[in-house]
């Protein structure tokens, strides 16, 4: 995964005002000075008002300022779906992947197959004649 925010040219400033829930409100405003947003970040509920933590479950450019700015590592907060255990209890599950066909045990019914019937030239001729 690319997290591209630190190479936009943005700068945020961080208001902390709530210890209990590690909130704060973040300004961003680009360098000419035009675009200015605030945004709330709730730490304790991996929360941010753009929604992008909730949707990736990353905490992006605001998240990451307020976790600074309480000393907090942003890459604990990542979605617990993100982390090692999440991934290892993924793949924890026993696969049987299809061996060849030696491998398969006999039918216990009659295979009814008329090979003719993919590999002629006419079959679409010859599968329409019911006669
Ligand atoms: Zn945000």
């Amino acid at each position: 995964m690319v997290i591209s925010w630190q190479q936009k040219a943005v700068e945020h400033t961080v208001t902390k005002y709530s210890h209990a829930q590690q909130s704060a409100s973040v300004v961003t405003r680009r360098q000419n000075g035009h675009e200015m947003n605030t945004h709330v970040v709730k730490i304790a509920n991996r929360e941010c008002s753009c929604d992008k933590w909730n949707q990736f479950g990353v905490p992006f450019s605001h998240a990451q300022k307020v976790c600074g700015a309480y000393n907090i590592s942003a890459a604990s907060m990542v979605k617990d779906y993100y982390d090692l255990m999440a991934y290892n209890n993924t793949y924890s599950k026993h696969f049987e992947p299809v061996q060849s066909e030696d491998y398969w045990d006999d039918p216990i019914f009659q295979l009814v197959h008329d090979p003719t019937i993919r590999t002629s030239t006419s079959w679409s001729k010859s599968n329409n004649t019911h006669s």
